[in-house]
């Protein structure tokens, strides 16, 4: 007997061809398929008389063909009328064969499922599904509403939904193992997964096409929370397996820290005191730190970063600090260059951008131990790059990165059953379910306070037609001895058309505002020059600097106290906030300008007010969350969060307090059925914690 454990080909009609395709797409036993699920379903069960159809409804509808033609006007149409004795109706379709056209004969009785169009007091169907009917053919309406299946490349839509339900029939006929315990499930109120696969692929007869969503969330619930609660435990595995390591007790060095500490220019908040704490007694252990450092834009994240690598380095360990952007691994370079004057600490550079020559010889001291800090991107942790004694890993902006390459990195830095403290930093103010499913791995530390003296910054919204004011605005007080920022727009993740937009903004800038410096910063520039136009702007040389979306993250020029952001109401609130946070730096007021282009719509307005009214970040992510979805806080590329095939976070948060829970019961109670949980959701090629 055929189980849903087996390869996809035990199922009819597909071959070696078909197979490929699928594994192509990740489905490679029956299981994957049923966890396919239908994107919508179609009511066929009532064939319409075409007096009586609905308009502007798919449905069903039958008739017999009376005329027949190829059109040619402005585009090659074919063009078949039917009558079913109440009415007529047009058929016209634009891509069709030879064959297509000679099918459609007179006389013959078609049956069509389309968007029936009242066009000009005439019935028409563009595009329908269709079949001709033999003679003798009768004609049978479906039982139960129709699944359609997300596309598949190079399949058809007939063909997957045959091999769904020739994996739903063995689903019937047998006992899929429900990996969920029964009295979870009860407690839980939750359906077995038989039942949920079932009734998701082919729903009742009963289920009107109305109601469909709400018969079958609960359904859609049970295999959203079982794919959950797999992420949740591969990660808490993770973490069972990382903590079995070793690693280097960094105990050493205790009065040169807080001598460090004491001549900072500035006094650590409370809030930096008792998360500097929480990270000098993990990395005092012999088992490897795994913390999350939490904390909103300029919060001083990077000092807290700056004295966990002092202190390794004080153990005669080395340390990586990795960044995302090159701009960002430069200006974390030079502050901690600064930072650490007179320590004796050897810090270097490691970006993809270095010669080849260069990069070999950073290589080389790297691995000789002759380099104690290493600041750059993700080149950090290629092949090639060994180190002497790598004790302790610091990721900036870790939302950037995605799960798997933060597992990835923590594996890089690994020596025999050594593992290196891992501190990982992040800006973005996850909501707490969130963080919940993306970092369960993870101790976390939280700074919830801003150096004191700050300003809270005044945002504004304000429509394109005030950006003559706002020029004005930007000349005056950059004419004060202020800096000010002018963002464009983010245009469709495109560096090349952000570029140019930039440029273009510079050039117009330029010409209206003589009196005052004006820099240009963007992706497309040479490293050398970002640089120079960054040090340049921090020199207070320029003015107003003209950039991209580039100086989005972690960039830190206290002195810079006006920002403008064009097309504001593009982007997500929690990019905005980060943006918004590179002023609000100094103890000076500052105001954040939100350009938007008329007319706003209601969801845009609220979001934007969200931003003016709060500077909370978390308050703000969690706005976001609930006004677009977690893939748009976050950013779209990386969000940190694994590729759910299932769950979708922002639906389905509400889930995980119980997701939590369950893992919890069965990693104690169920201990053998984790493994199983994983690989079902996880399967092997994406093997998070190989348990
Ligand atoms: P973020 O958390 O966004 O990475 P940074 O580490 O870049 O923030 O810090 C923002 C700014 O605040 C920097 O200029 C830093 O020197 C300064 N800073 C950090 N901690 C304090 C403090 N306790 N008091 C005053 N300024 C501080
Ligand atoms: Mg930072």
């Amino acid at each position: 007997m055929i189980e849903i454990n087996h390869e996809v080909s035990n199922l009819k009609g597909v071959g070696p061809l078909l197979q490929e395709k699928l594994n192509s797409q990740n489905i490679s036993i029956i299981e994957d398929l049923l966890f396919l699920l239908p994107l919508k379903y179609e009511d066929r069960t009532q064939l319409f008389d075409l007096e009586k159809a609905p308009i502007d409804h798919r449905c069903l509808v039958k008739g017999k063909i009376i005329d027949s033609k190829i059109l040619f006007y402005g585009r090659r149409t074919l063009q078949v009328i039917i009558d079913d004795g109440t009415e007529k109706l047009k058929l016209r379709f634009f891509y069709f064969s030879n064959n297509q056209y000679k099918q459609f004969k007179l006389n013959e009785t078609v049956v069509c499922f389309g968007l029936l169009k009242n066009n000009n007091n005439k019935l028409e169907m563009i595009h329908p599904e269709y079949k001709i009917l033999n003679i003798y053919e009768k004609f049978k309406t479906e039982e139960a509403l129709t699944p359609i299946y997300p596309v598949i490349d190079g399949i058809k839509q007939g063909r997957v939904r045959n091999l769904v339900q020739q994996a739903t029939n063995i689903v019937k006929f047998s006992d899929p193992k429900d990996l969920i315990p029964a009295s979870i499930l009860d407690e839980l109120n939750l359906p077995t997964l038989k039942t949920s696969l079932l009734t998701l692929h082919s729903p009742p007869k009963n289920i009107h096409i109305k109601n469909i969503d709400e018969e079958l969330i609960t359904f859609k619930n049970r295999l959203s929370f079982e794919e959950l609660l797999a992420y949740y435990v591969s990660l808490k595995n993770l973490r069972k397996l990382a903590l079995r390591k070793n690693a280097d007790k960094l105990y050493q060095g205790e009065m040169r820290t807080e001598q460090f500490i004491n001549s900072l220019n500035f006094k650590l908040t409370s809030a930096q005191k008792r998360v500097t704490n929480e990270i000098i007694d993990d990395l005092s252990l012999p088992r490897p730190m795994m913390r999350m450092l939490q904390g909103d834009v300029g919060s001083g994240k990077t000092i807290v970063a700056a004295i966990a690598c002092l202190k390794a380095i004080l153990n005669k360990k080395q340390a990586a600090f990795m960044a995302p952007t090159e701009l960002l691994v430069q200006q974390h370079f030079e502050s901690l260059t600064r930072l650490f004057e007179g320590q004796e600490i050897k810090i270097a550079i490691l970006t993809g951008s270095l010669k080849q020559s260069t990069r070999k010889n950073i290589q080389h001291l790297i691995q000789h131990g002759k380099i104690d800090l290493i600041i750059g991107t993700h080149a950090l942790f290629q092949d090639g790059v060994i180190f002497k004694n790598l004790s302790l890993i610091v990721i900036d902006e870790q939302h950037r990165f995605g799960v798997k390459q933060r597992v990835a990195f923590r594996e890089k830095g690994t020596n025999g059953n050594s593992h290196p403290h891992q501190l990982i930093m992040t800006a973005t103010p996850i909501p707490r379910t969130l963080a919940m499913a993306a970092y369960a791995d993870l101790d976390t530390s939280i700074i919830d306070e801003l150096p004191s003296g700050r300003k809270p910054i005044k945002t504004l919204i304000l429509s394109n037609n005030k950006r003559k004011s706002v020029i004005e605005k930007i000349k005056i007080a950059c004419q004060n001895g202020q800096q000010a920022y002018w963002v464009c727009p983010l245009i469709d993740e495109s560096d090349k058309i952000e570029a140019d937009a930039a440029k273009n903004r510079f050039q117009d800038l330029s010409d209206r505002i003589k009196s005052i410096k004006i820099g240009l910063i963007h992706g497309r520039q040479k490293n050398k020059d970002k640089e120079m136009t960054m040090l340049l702007f921090k020199e207070g040389k320029i003015d107003l600097l003209v950039a991209t979306t580039v100086i989005e993250v972690g960039v830190d020029v206290p002195n810079a106290n006006l920002m403008v952001i064009e097309n504001s109401e593009r982007m997500g609130l929690s990019q905005l906030h980060q943006l918004r946070g590179r002023v609000g730096r100094g103890n000076r007021e500052s105001h954040c300008i939100l350009l938007y282009k008329p007319p706003l719509n209601t969801i845009a307005k609220e979001r934007l007010s969200v931003l003016r009214d709060s500077n909370d970040g978390f308050y703000i992510s969690q706005k976001d969350l609930e006004l677009r979805g977690p893939g748009e806080i976050l950013g779209k590329k990386q969000t940190g969060l694994p590729q759910y095939r299932i769950a979708n976070i922002s639906r389905d948060a509400n889930l995980m307090p119980k997701v939590q829970k369950t893992a919890e019961i069965i990693m104690k109670n169920f201990p053998n059925r984790t493994n199983d949980i994983v690989s079902r959701w996880l399967g092997s090629s994406e093997k998070l914690g190989k348990v």
